[in-house]
């Protein structure tokens, strides 16, 4: 069976056969962009290209570029554990051409190399090309179509709409249809079952989206309408991880040797199996949350781990805290459903870096910074996150066993406490504040979560989440913004949270100034 290593090196042979030039991995962190914080596509480190503001070195390309979509367009952090492809960060293998070859060309090759190189069995592979659409006076992709007809059975092409199969970068610029190749992983038996019924993705867990091509051939200006651009570019993006999947004959993601060195890792350490058919199935209840923890566990780790080796520190604000964000919530996966309530992800951190360090030496380079950074926001995290869990459950037992109570703040709070409890009895002190907000946790609540225990909100929605609740959000933000405004007050500085690492690992990590989780500031000098 092929190793994951060698698909990925296939990949690029097979480009670099094709006259492609192969180039390294964009950083996973975006600077100077406004508009974007993580690396979410191959194609970010190429957009210039396509806007005609810089001119390519080289008019073929391939590489295979870390991304991460946990914000902004495209956030998949709700399905990451809970299916098994959807990652938060993950590799996207592509190949580019700038103003050389086009469909015909990426077509083809697509084709081989699935079915010639890495020999997919064809009857399982199908297509999307883009349907057009009248209103939006987008022409359907003809020439696409008669591409694939060339390799594929016409009934094996399925027609997609704009939101699948067109991309635009803004309301204007740069634009074009675009093919995906699905694979049908379903056993015999379930396709049997529907007659073999084609399915688009999102129809079935185990139908899933391979890659993507995008052509770039249009540009579309101020009043809506088209025109054809004179250099035409092909944009192209597959998840390695789902290759990886299809190719080793997985039902999971989570079964790759991708994956399996962490998971197994994971396992020696808590002392728990991970149960790899516990998938897509959260009535099997306890099985199943210890099934995505350790799925979770092993996701998150690698998103957090290679986005601190490229130079983004967790902290309270912009990309820093999607991170530390993320990092909370691996740590309340284990500590809540694998029962181990020590520091666990900094453990993982030799494995994964020696997994990948042909590929992106950049974590084994700097393995003992971010190992040292990722224990000490596991330190800092696992300090309040049990008495957090406690109050949070005291919170919820409180409004249960008084459903009328539904506005109460806390316990201790008498403001928005409407009740009060007098020799076993309650009574009512405020009436006004029995507003009707069933199952549904205030904003004031959450906020203190935030502030004193330090959970980021969509750890409190997860956690309402899985009991059937919600959070209000919206006041969450009120108070949010209330407190911002407080301490912009109070201080005018504004701590950094980018550390610039020149070619990697130059920096030394000597301490945070304050183990306080809203304050901490780390300390580096280099060396
Ligand atoms: P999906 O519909 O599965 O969410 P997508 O259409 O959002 O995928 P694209 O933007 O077309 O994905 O990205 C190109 C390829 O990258 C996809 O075909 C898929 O193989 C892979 N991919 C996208 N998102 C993820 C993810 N969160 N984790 C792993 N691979 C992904
Ligand atoms: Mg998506
Ligand atoms: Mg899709
Ligand atoms: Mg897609």
């Amino acid at each position: 069976m092929l190793t994951s290593a060698e698909i990925r090196k296939q990949f690029l042979d097979f480009f670099q056969s094709k006259g492609h030039h192969i180039v390294p991995s964009a950083p996973i962190v975006v600077k100077n962009d406004p508009t974007l914080l993580f690396t979410n596509a191959g194609m970010n480190q190429f957009k210039d290209y396509f806007l005609g503001n810089k001119k390519a070195p080289y008019t073929r390309v391939a590489d295979t570029q870390k991304c991460l979509r946990v914000s902004g367009k495209h956030n998949d952090l709700e399905e990451v554990g809970v299916d098994t492809y959807h990652h938060t960060m993950f590799e996207m293998l592509g190949n580019w051409s700038f103003g050389d070859y086009f469909k015909a060309e990426a077509i083809a090759w697509s084709w081989e190399l699935l079915t010639e190189v890495y020999k997919l069995d064809k009857d399982r592979l199908y297509v999307t090309i883009f349907e057009g659409d009248v209103k939006e006076n987008l022409p359907k992709d003809e020439e696409a179509y008669n591409e694939w007809k060339k390799v594929i059975a016409e009934d094996r092409i399925l027609l997609g709409n704009k939101k699948d199969n067109f991309w635009e970068m803004g309301d204007t610029g740069p634009c074009g249809p675009c093919t995906e190749i699905h694979v049908d992983c379903r056993t015999d038996e379930e396709r049997k079952a529907v007659d073999g019924k084609t399915l688009v993705n999102n129809d079935h867990p185990q139908v899933i989206e391979i890659w993507n091509n995008v052509f770039i051939q249009f540009n579309r200006l101020k009043d809506g309408s088209l025109e054809p651009l004179p250099a035409k570019h092909v944009d192209t993006g597959m998840g390695f991880e789902r290759l990886v999947r299809v190719i080793q004959n997985n039902t999971s993601n989570y079964d790759t040797d991708v994956f399996t060195g962490t998971i197994a890792a994971t396992e020696n350490i808590v002392g728990k199996k991970y149960n790899a058919t516990a998938i897509n199935s959260p009535s099997t209840g306890g099985s199943w949350r210890e099934a995505v923890a350790f799925r979770v566990i092993a996701d998150h780790i690698r998103a957090i781990s290679f986005t601190i080796a490229d130079g983004q520190l967790p902290s309270n604000t912009g990309a820093g805290y999607v991170i530390r964000r993320i990092l909370r919530r691996a740590v309340r996966y284990y500590y809540s459903y694998l029962d181990y309530k020590q520091p666990l992800l900094h453990q993982l951190l030799p494995v994964i870096a020696k997994q990948f360090a042909n590929v992106f030496p950049e974590l084994e380079q700097q393995l003992d910074f971010v190992s040292k950074v990722v224990k000490e926001e596991e330190d800092a995290f696992l300090k309040t996150l049990g008495k957090g869990i406690t109050k949070f459950n005291s919170y919820i037992n409180f409004r249960e066993q008084f459903p009328e109570a539904t506005h109460a703040y806390n316990e201790e709070l008498g403001d928005e406490f409407p009740y009060d409890i007098q020799e076993g009895k309650k009574v009512i002190v405020n009436p006004q504040s029995l507003e009707v907000t069933q199952k549904t946790i205030p904003g004031k609540f959450a906020f203190e979560l935030t502030d004193t225990y330090g959970f980021p909100i969509d750890l409190t929605e997860l956690m309402a989440k899985e009991i059937g609740w919600k959070v209000d959000v919206k006041e969450f933000e009120k108070e949010l913004a209330k407190q911002k405004s407080r301490s912009r007050a109070a201080t005018a500085i504004d701590t950094e949270d980018w550390i610039v690492l020149d070619e990697y690992a130059l920096n030394e990590f000597v301490g945070y100034d304050s183990m306080e989780i809203q304050t901490k500031v780390t300390k580096y000098r280099k060396v």
